[in-house]
């Protein structure tokens, strides 16, 4: 047997070892590694797509892995094998990690039917440019029925991780004046499900003026005539009240999306948009390395930071650069 095919049978019945080092193969961006990835997702693609994909968004500190870790925990007591994954602005930006740097889910963690991936430590490319959705791919192929994919409001991972699922939450705390910064970013026009997290204790009464702020908001911001009109719930990853709500406002989101035919319509743009995301990178790399832009990017770029030459002018440049050669290639 291949050492593919024996990652692929491992994979399929869900050794844990391996989709391990499967993730760690397709995340990389090691140009050597890109044939094995690309080989070992080809492969596992037919066997993947069956999981609700679901992203949870928020601010750091709104609770988002003690929710996870409660209602991943629901989950698998009610039959099901739950995935996390991390997309982590913070690692391009600073190096660092915002997700990462604690312990997380020690539920979830220690159980056999979940599998929580962790963001990527300092130094490693993560997140945004990262490749959660060959991580996904691999995650469905070994049996994971519902992908949890976490992020945090920051740049653009939001977006991203928009593209991944099919079912976007956002979650908010109650008295922080939240939603309405949830307003500002646009978050709440990406939501699919909006959810007042820490409504317990004394929070239950901010909680319910939160929502009460969220849903005129959201009566604003969304179009009337959509047939899906996000919820606004609330619950405590905490005390785990509310947590079951949230799972049936999901898959209340999932049944619409599949009645009206636009779960098919989202996955097929979002394949399109992988596909060119890829063309994208690929493009990116081959110009970086071509030898004769290597030649010449540092005096273009000199000249453009000193303005002796137009922005427009340089990258015009190095593409006849790059296209011209590849001619005679
Ligand atoms: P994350 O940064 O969004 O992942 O947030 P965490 O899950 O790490 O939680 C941040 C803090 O809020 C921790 O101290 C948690 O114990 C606390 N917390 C999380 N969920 C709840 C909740 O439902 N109720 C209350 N009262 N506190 C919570």
């Amino acid at each position: 047997m291949t050492e593919l095919a024996a990652w692929v049978e491992g994979i399929l019945k869900g050794d844990r070892a391996l989709l391990a080092r499967a993730i760690t193969l397709v995340e990389s961006h090691r140009p050597e590694d890109q044939p094995r990835a690309v080989a070992l997702i080809e492969q596992l693609l037919p066997h993947a797509g069956g999981s609700v994909r679901v992203g949870v968004t928020g601010v750091p500190g709104v609770g988002k892995s003690t929710l996870i870790d409660r209602w991943g925990g629901q989950l698998i007591e009610a039959g099901h094998r739950v995935a996390v994954l991390a997309v982590d602005p913070s690692s391009q930006l600073t190096g660092g990690s915002i997700l990462g740097d604690k312990t997380r889910m020690t539920r979830l963690a220690n159980d056999p039917a979940a599998f929580v991936r962790p963001s990527p430590t300092r130094g490693e490319l993560g997140g945004v440019s990262g490749r959660t959705r060959e991580s996904l791919i691999v995650l469905e192929a070994a049996g994971y029925d519902v992908v949890l994919v976490e992020t945090v409001g920051v740049g653009q991972s939001e977006t991203l991780v928009r593209e991944l699922v099919d079912t976007f939450l956002v979650l908010l705390l109650p008295g922080a004046g939240d939603e309405l910064q949830g307003i500002k970013r646009g978050i709440m026009e990406m939501a699919d499900l909006v959810v007042i997290h820490k409504c317990d204790g004394s929070g239950s009464d901010p909680a319910r003026q939160a929502a009460a702020t969220a849903r005129r908001a959201l009566s604003v911001l969304r179009p009337s005539d959509t047939l899906w009109k996000p919820p606004v719930l609330r619950c405590s990853g905490l005390t785990g009240e509310g947590v079951a709500e949230v799972w049936a406002q999901v898959q209340a989101h999932q049944s619409s999306l599949k009645d009206t035919g636009v779960f098919q319509e989202r996955r097929q743009a979002q394949a399109q948009a992988w596909m060119w995301q890829r063309v994208d990178e690929g493009l990116r790399r081959a110009l970086r390395s071509h030898p004769q832009i290597q030649e010449k990017l540092a005096e273009l770029e000199a000249q453009v930071t000193e303005g002796k030459m137009s922005p427009s002018g340089a990258a015009h440049t190095l593409l006849k650069t790059f296209l011209g050669e590849s001619d005679h290639e």
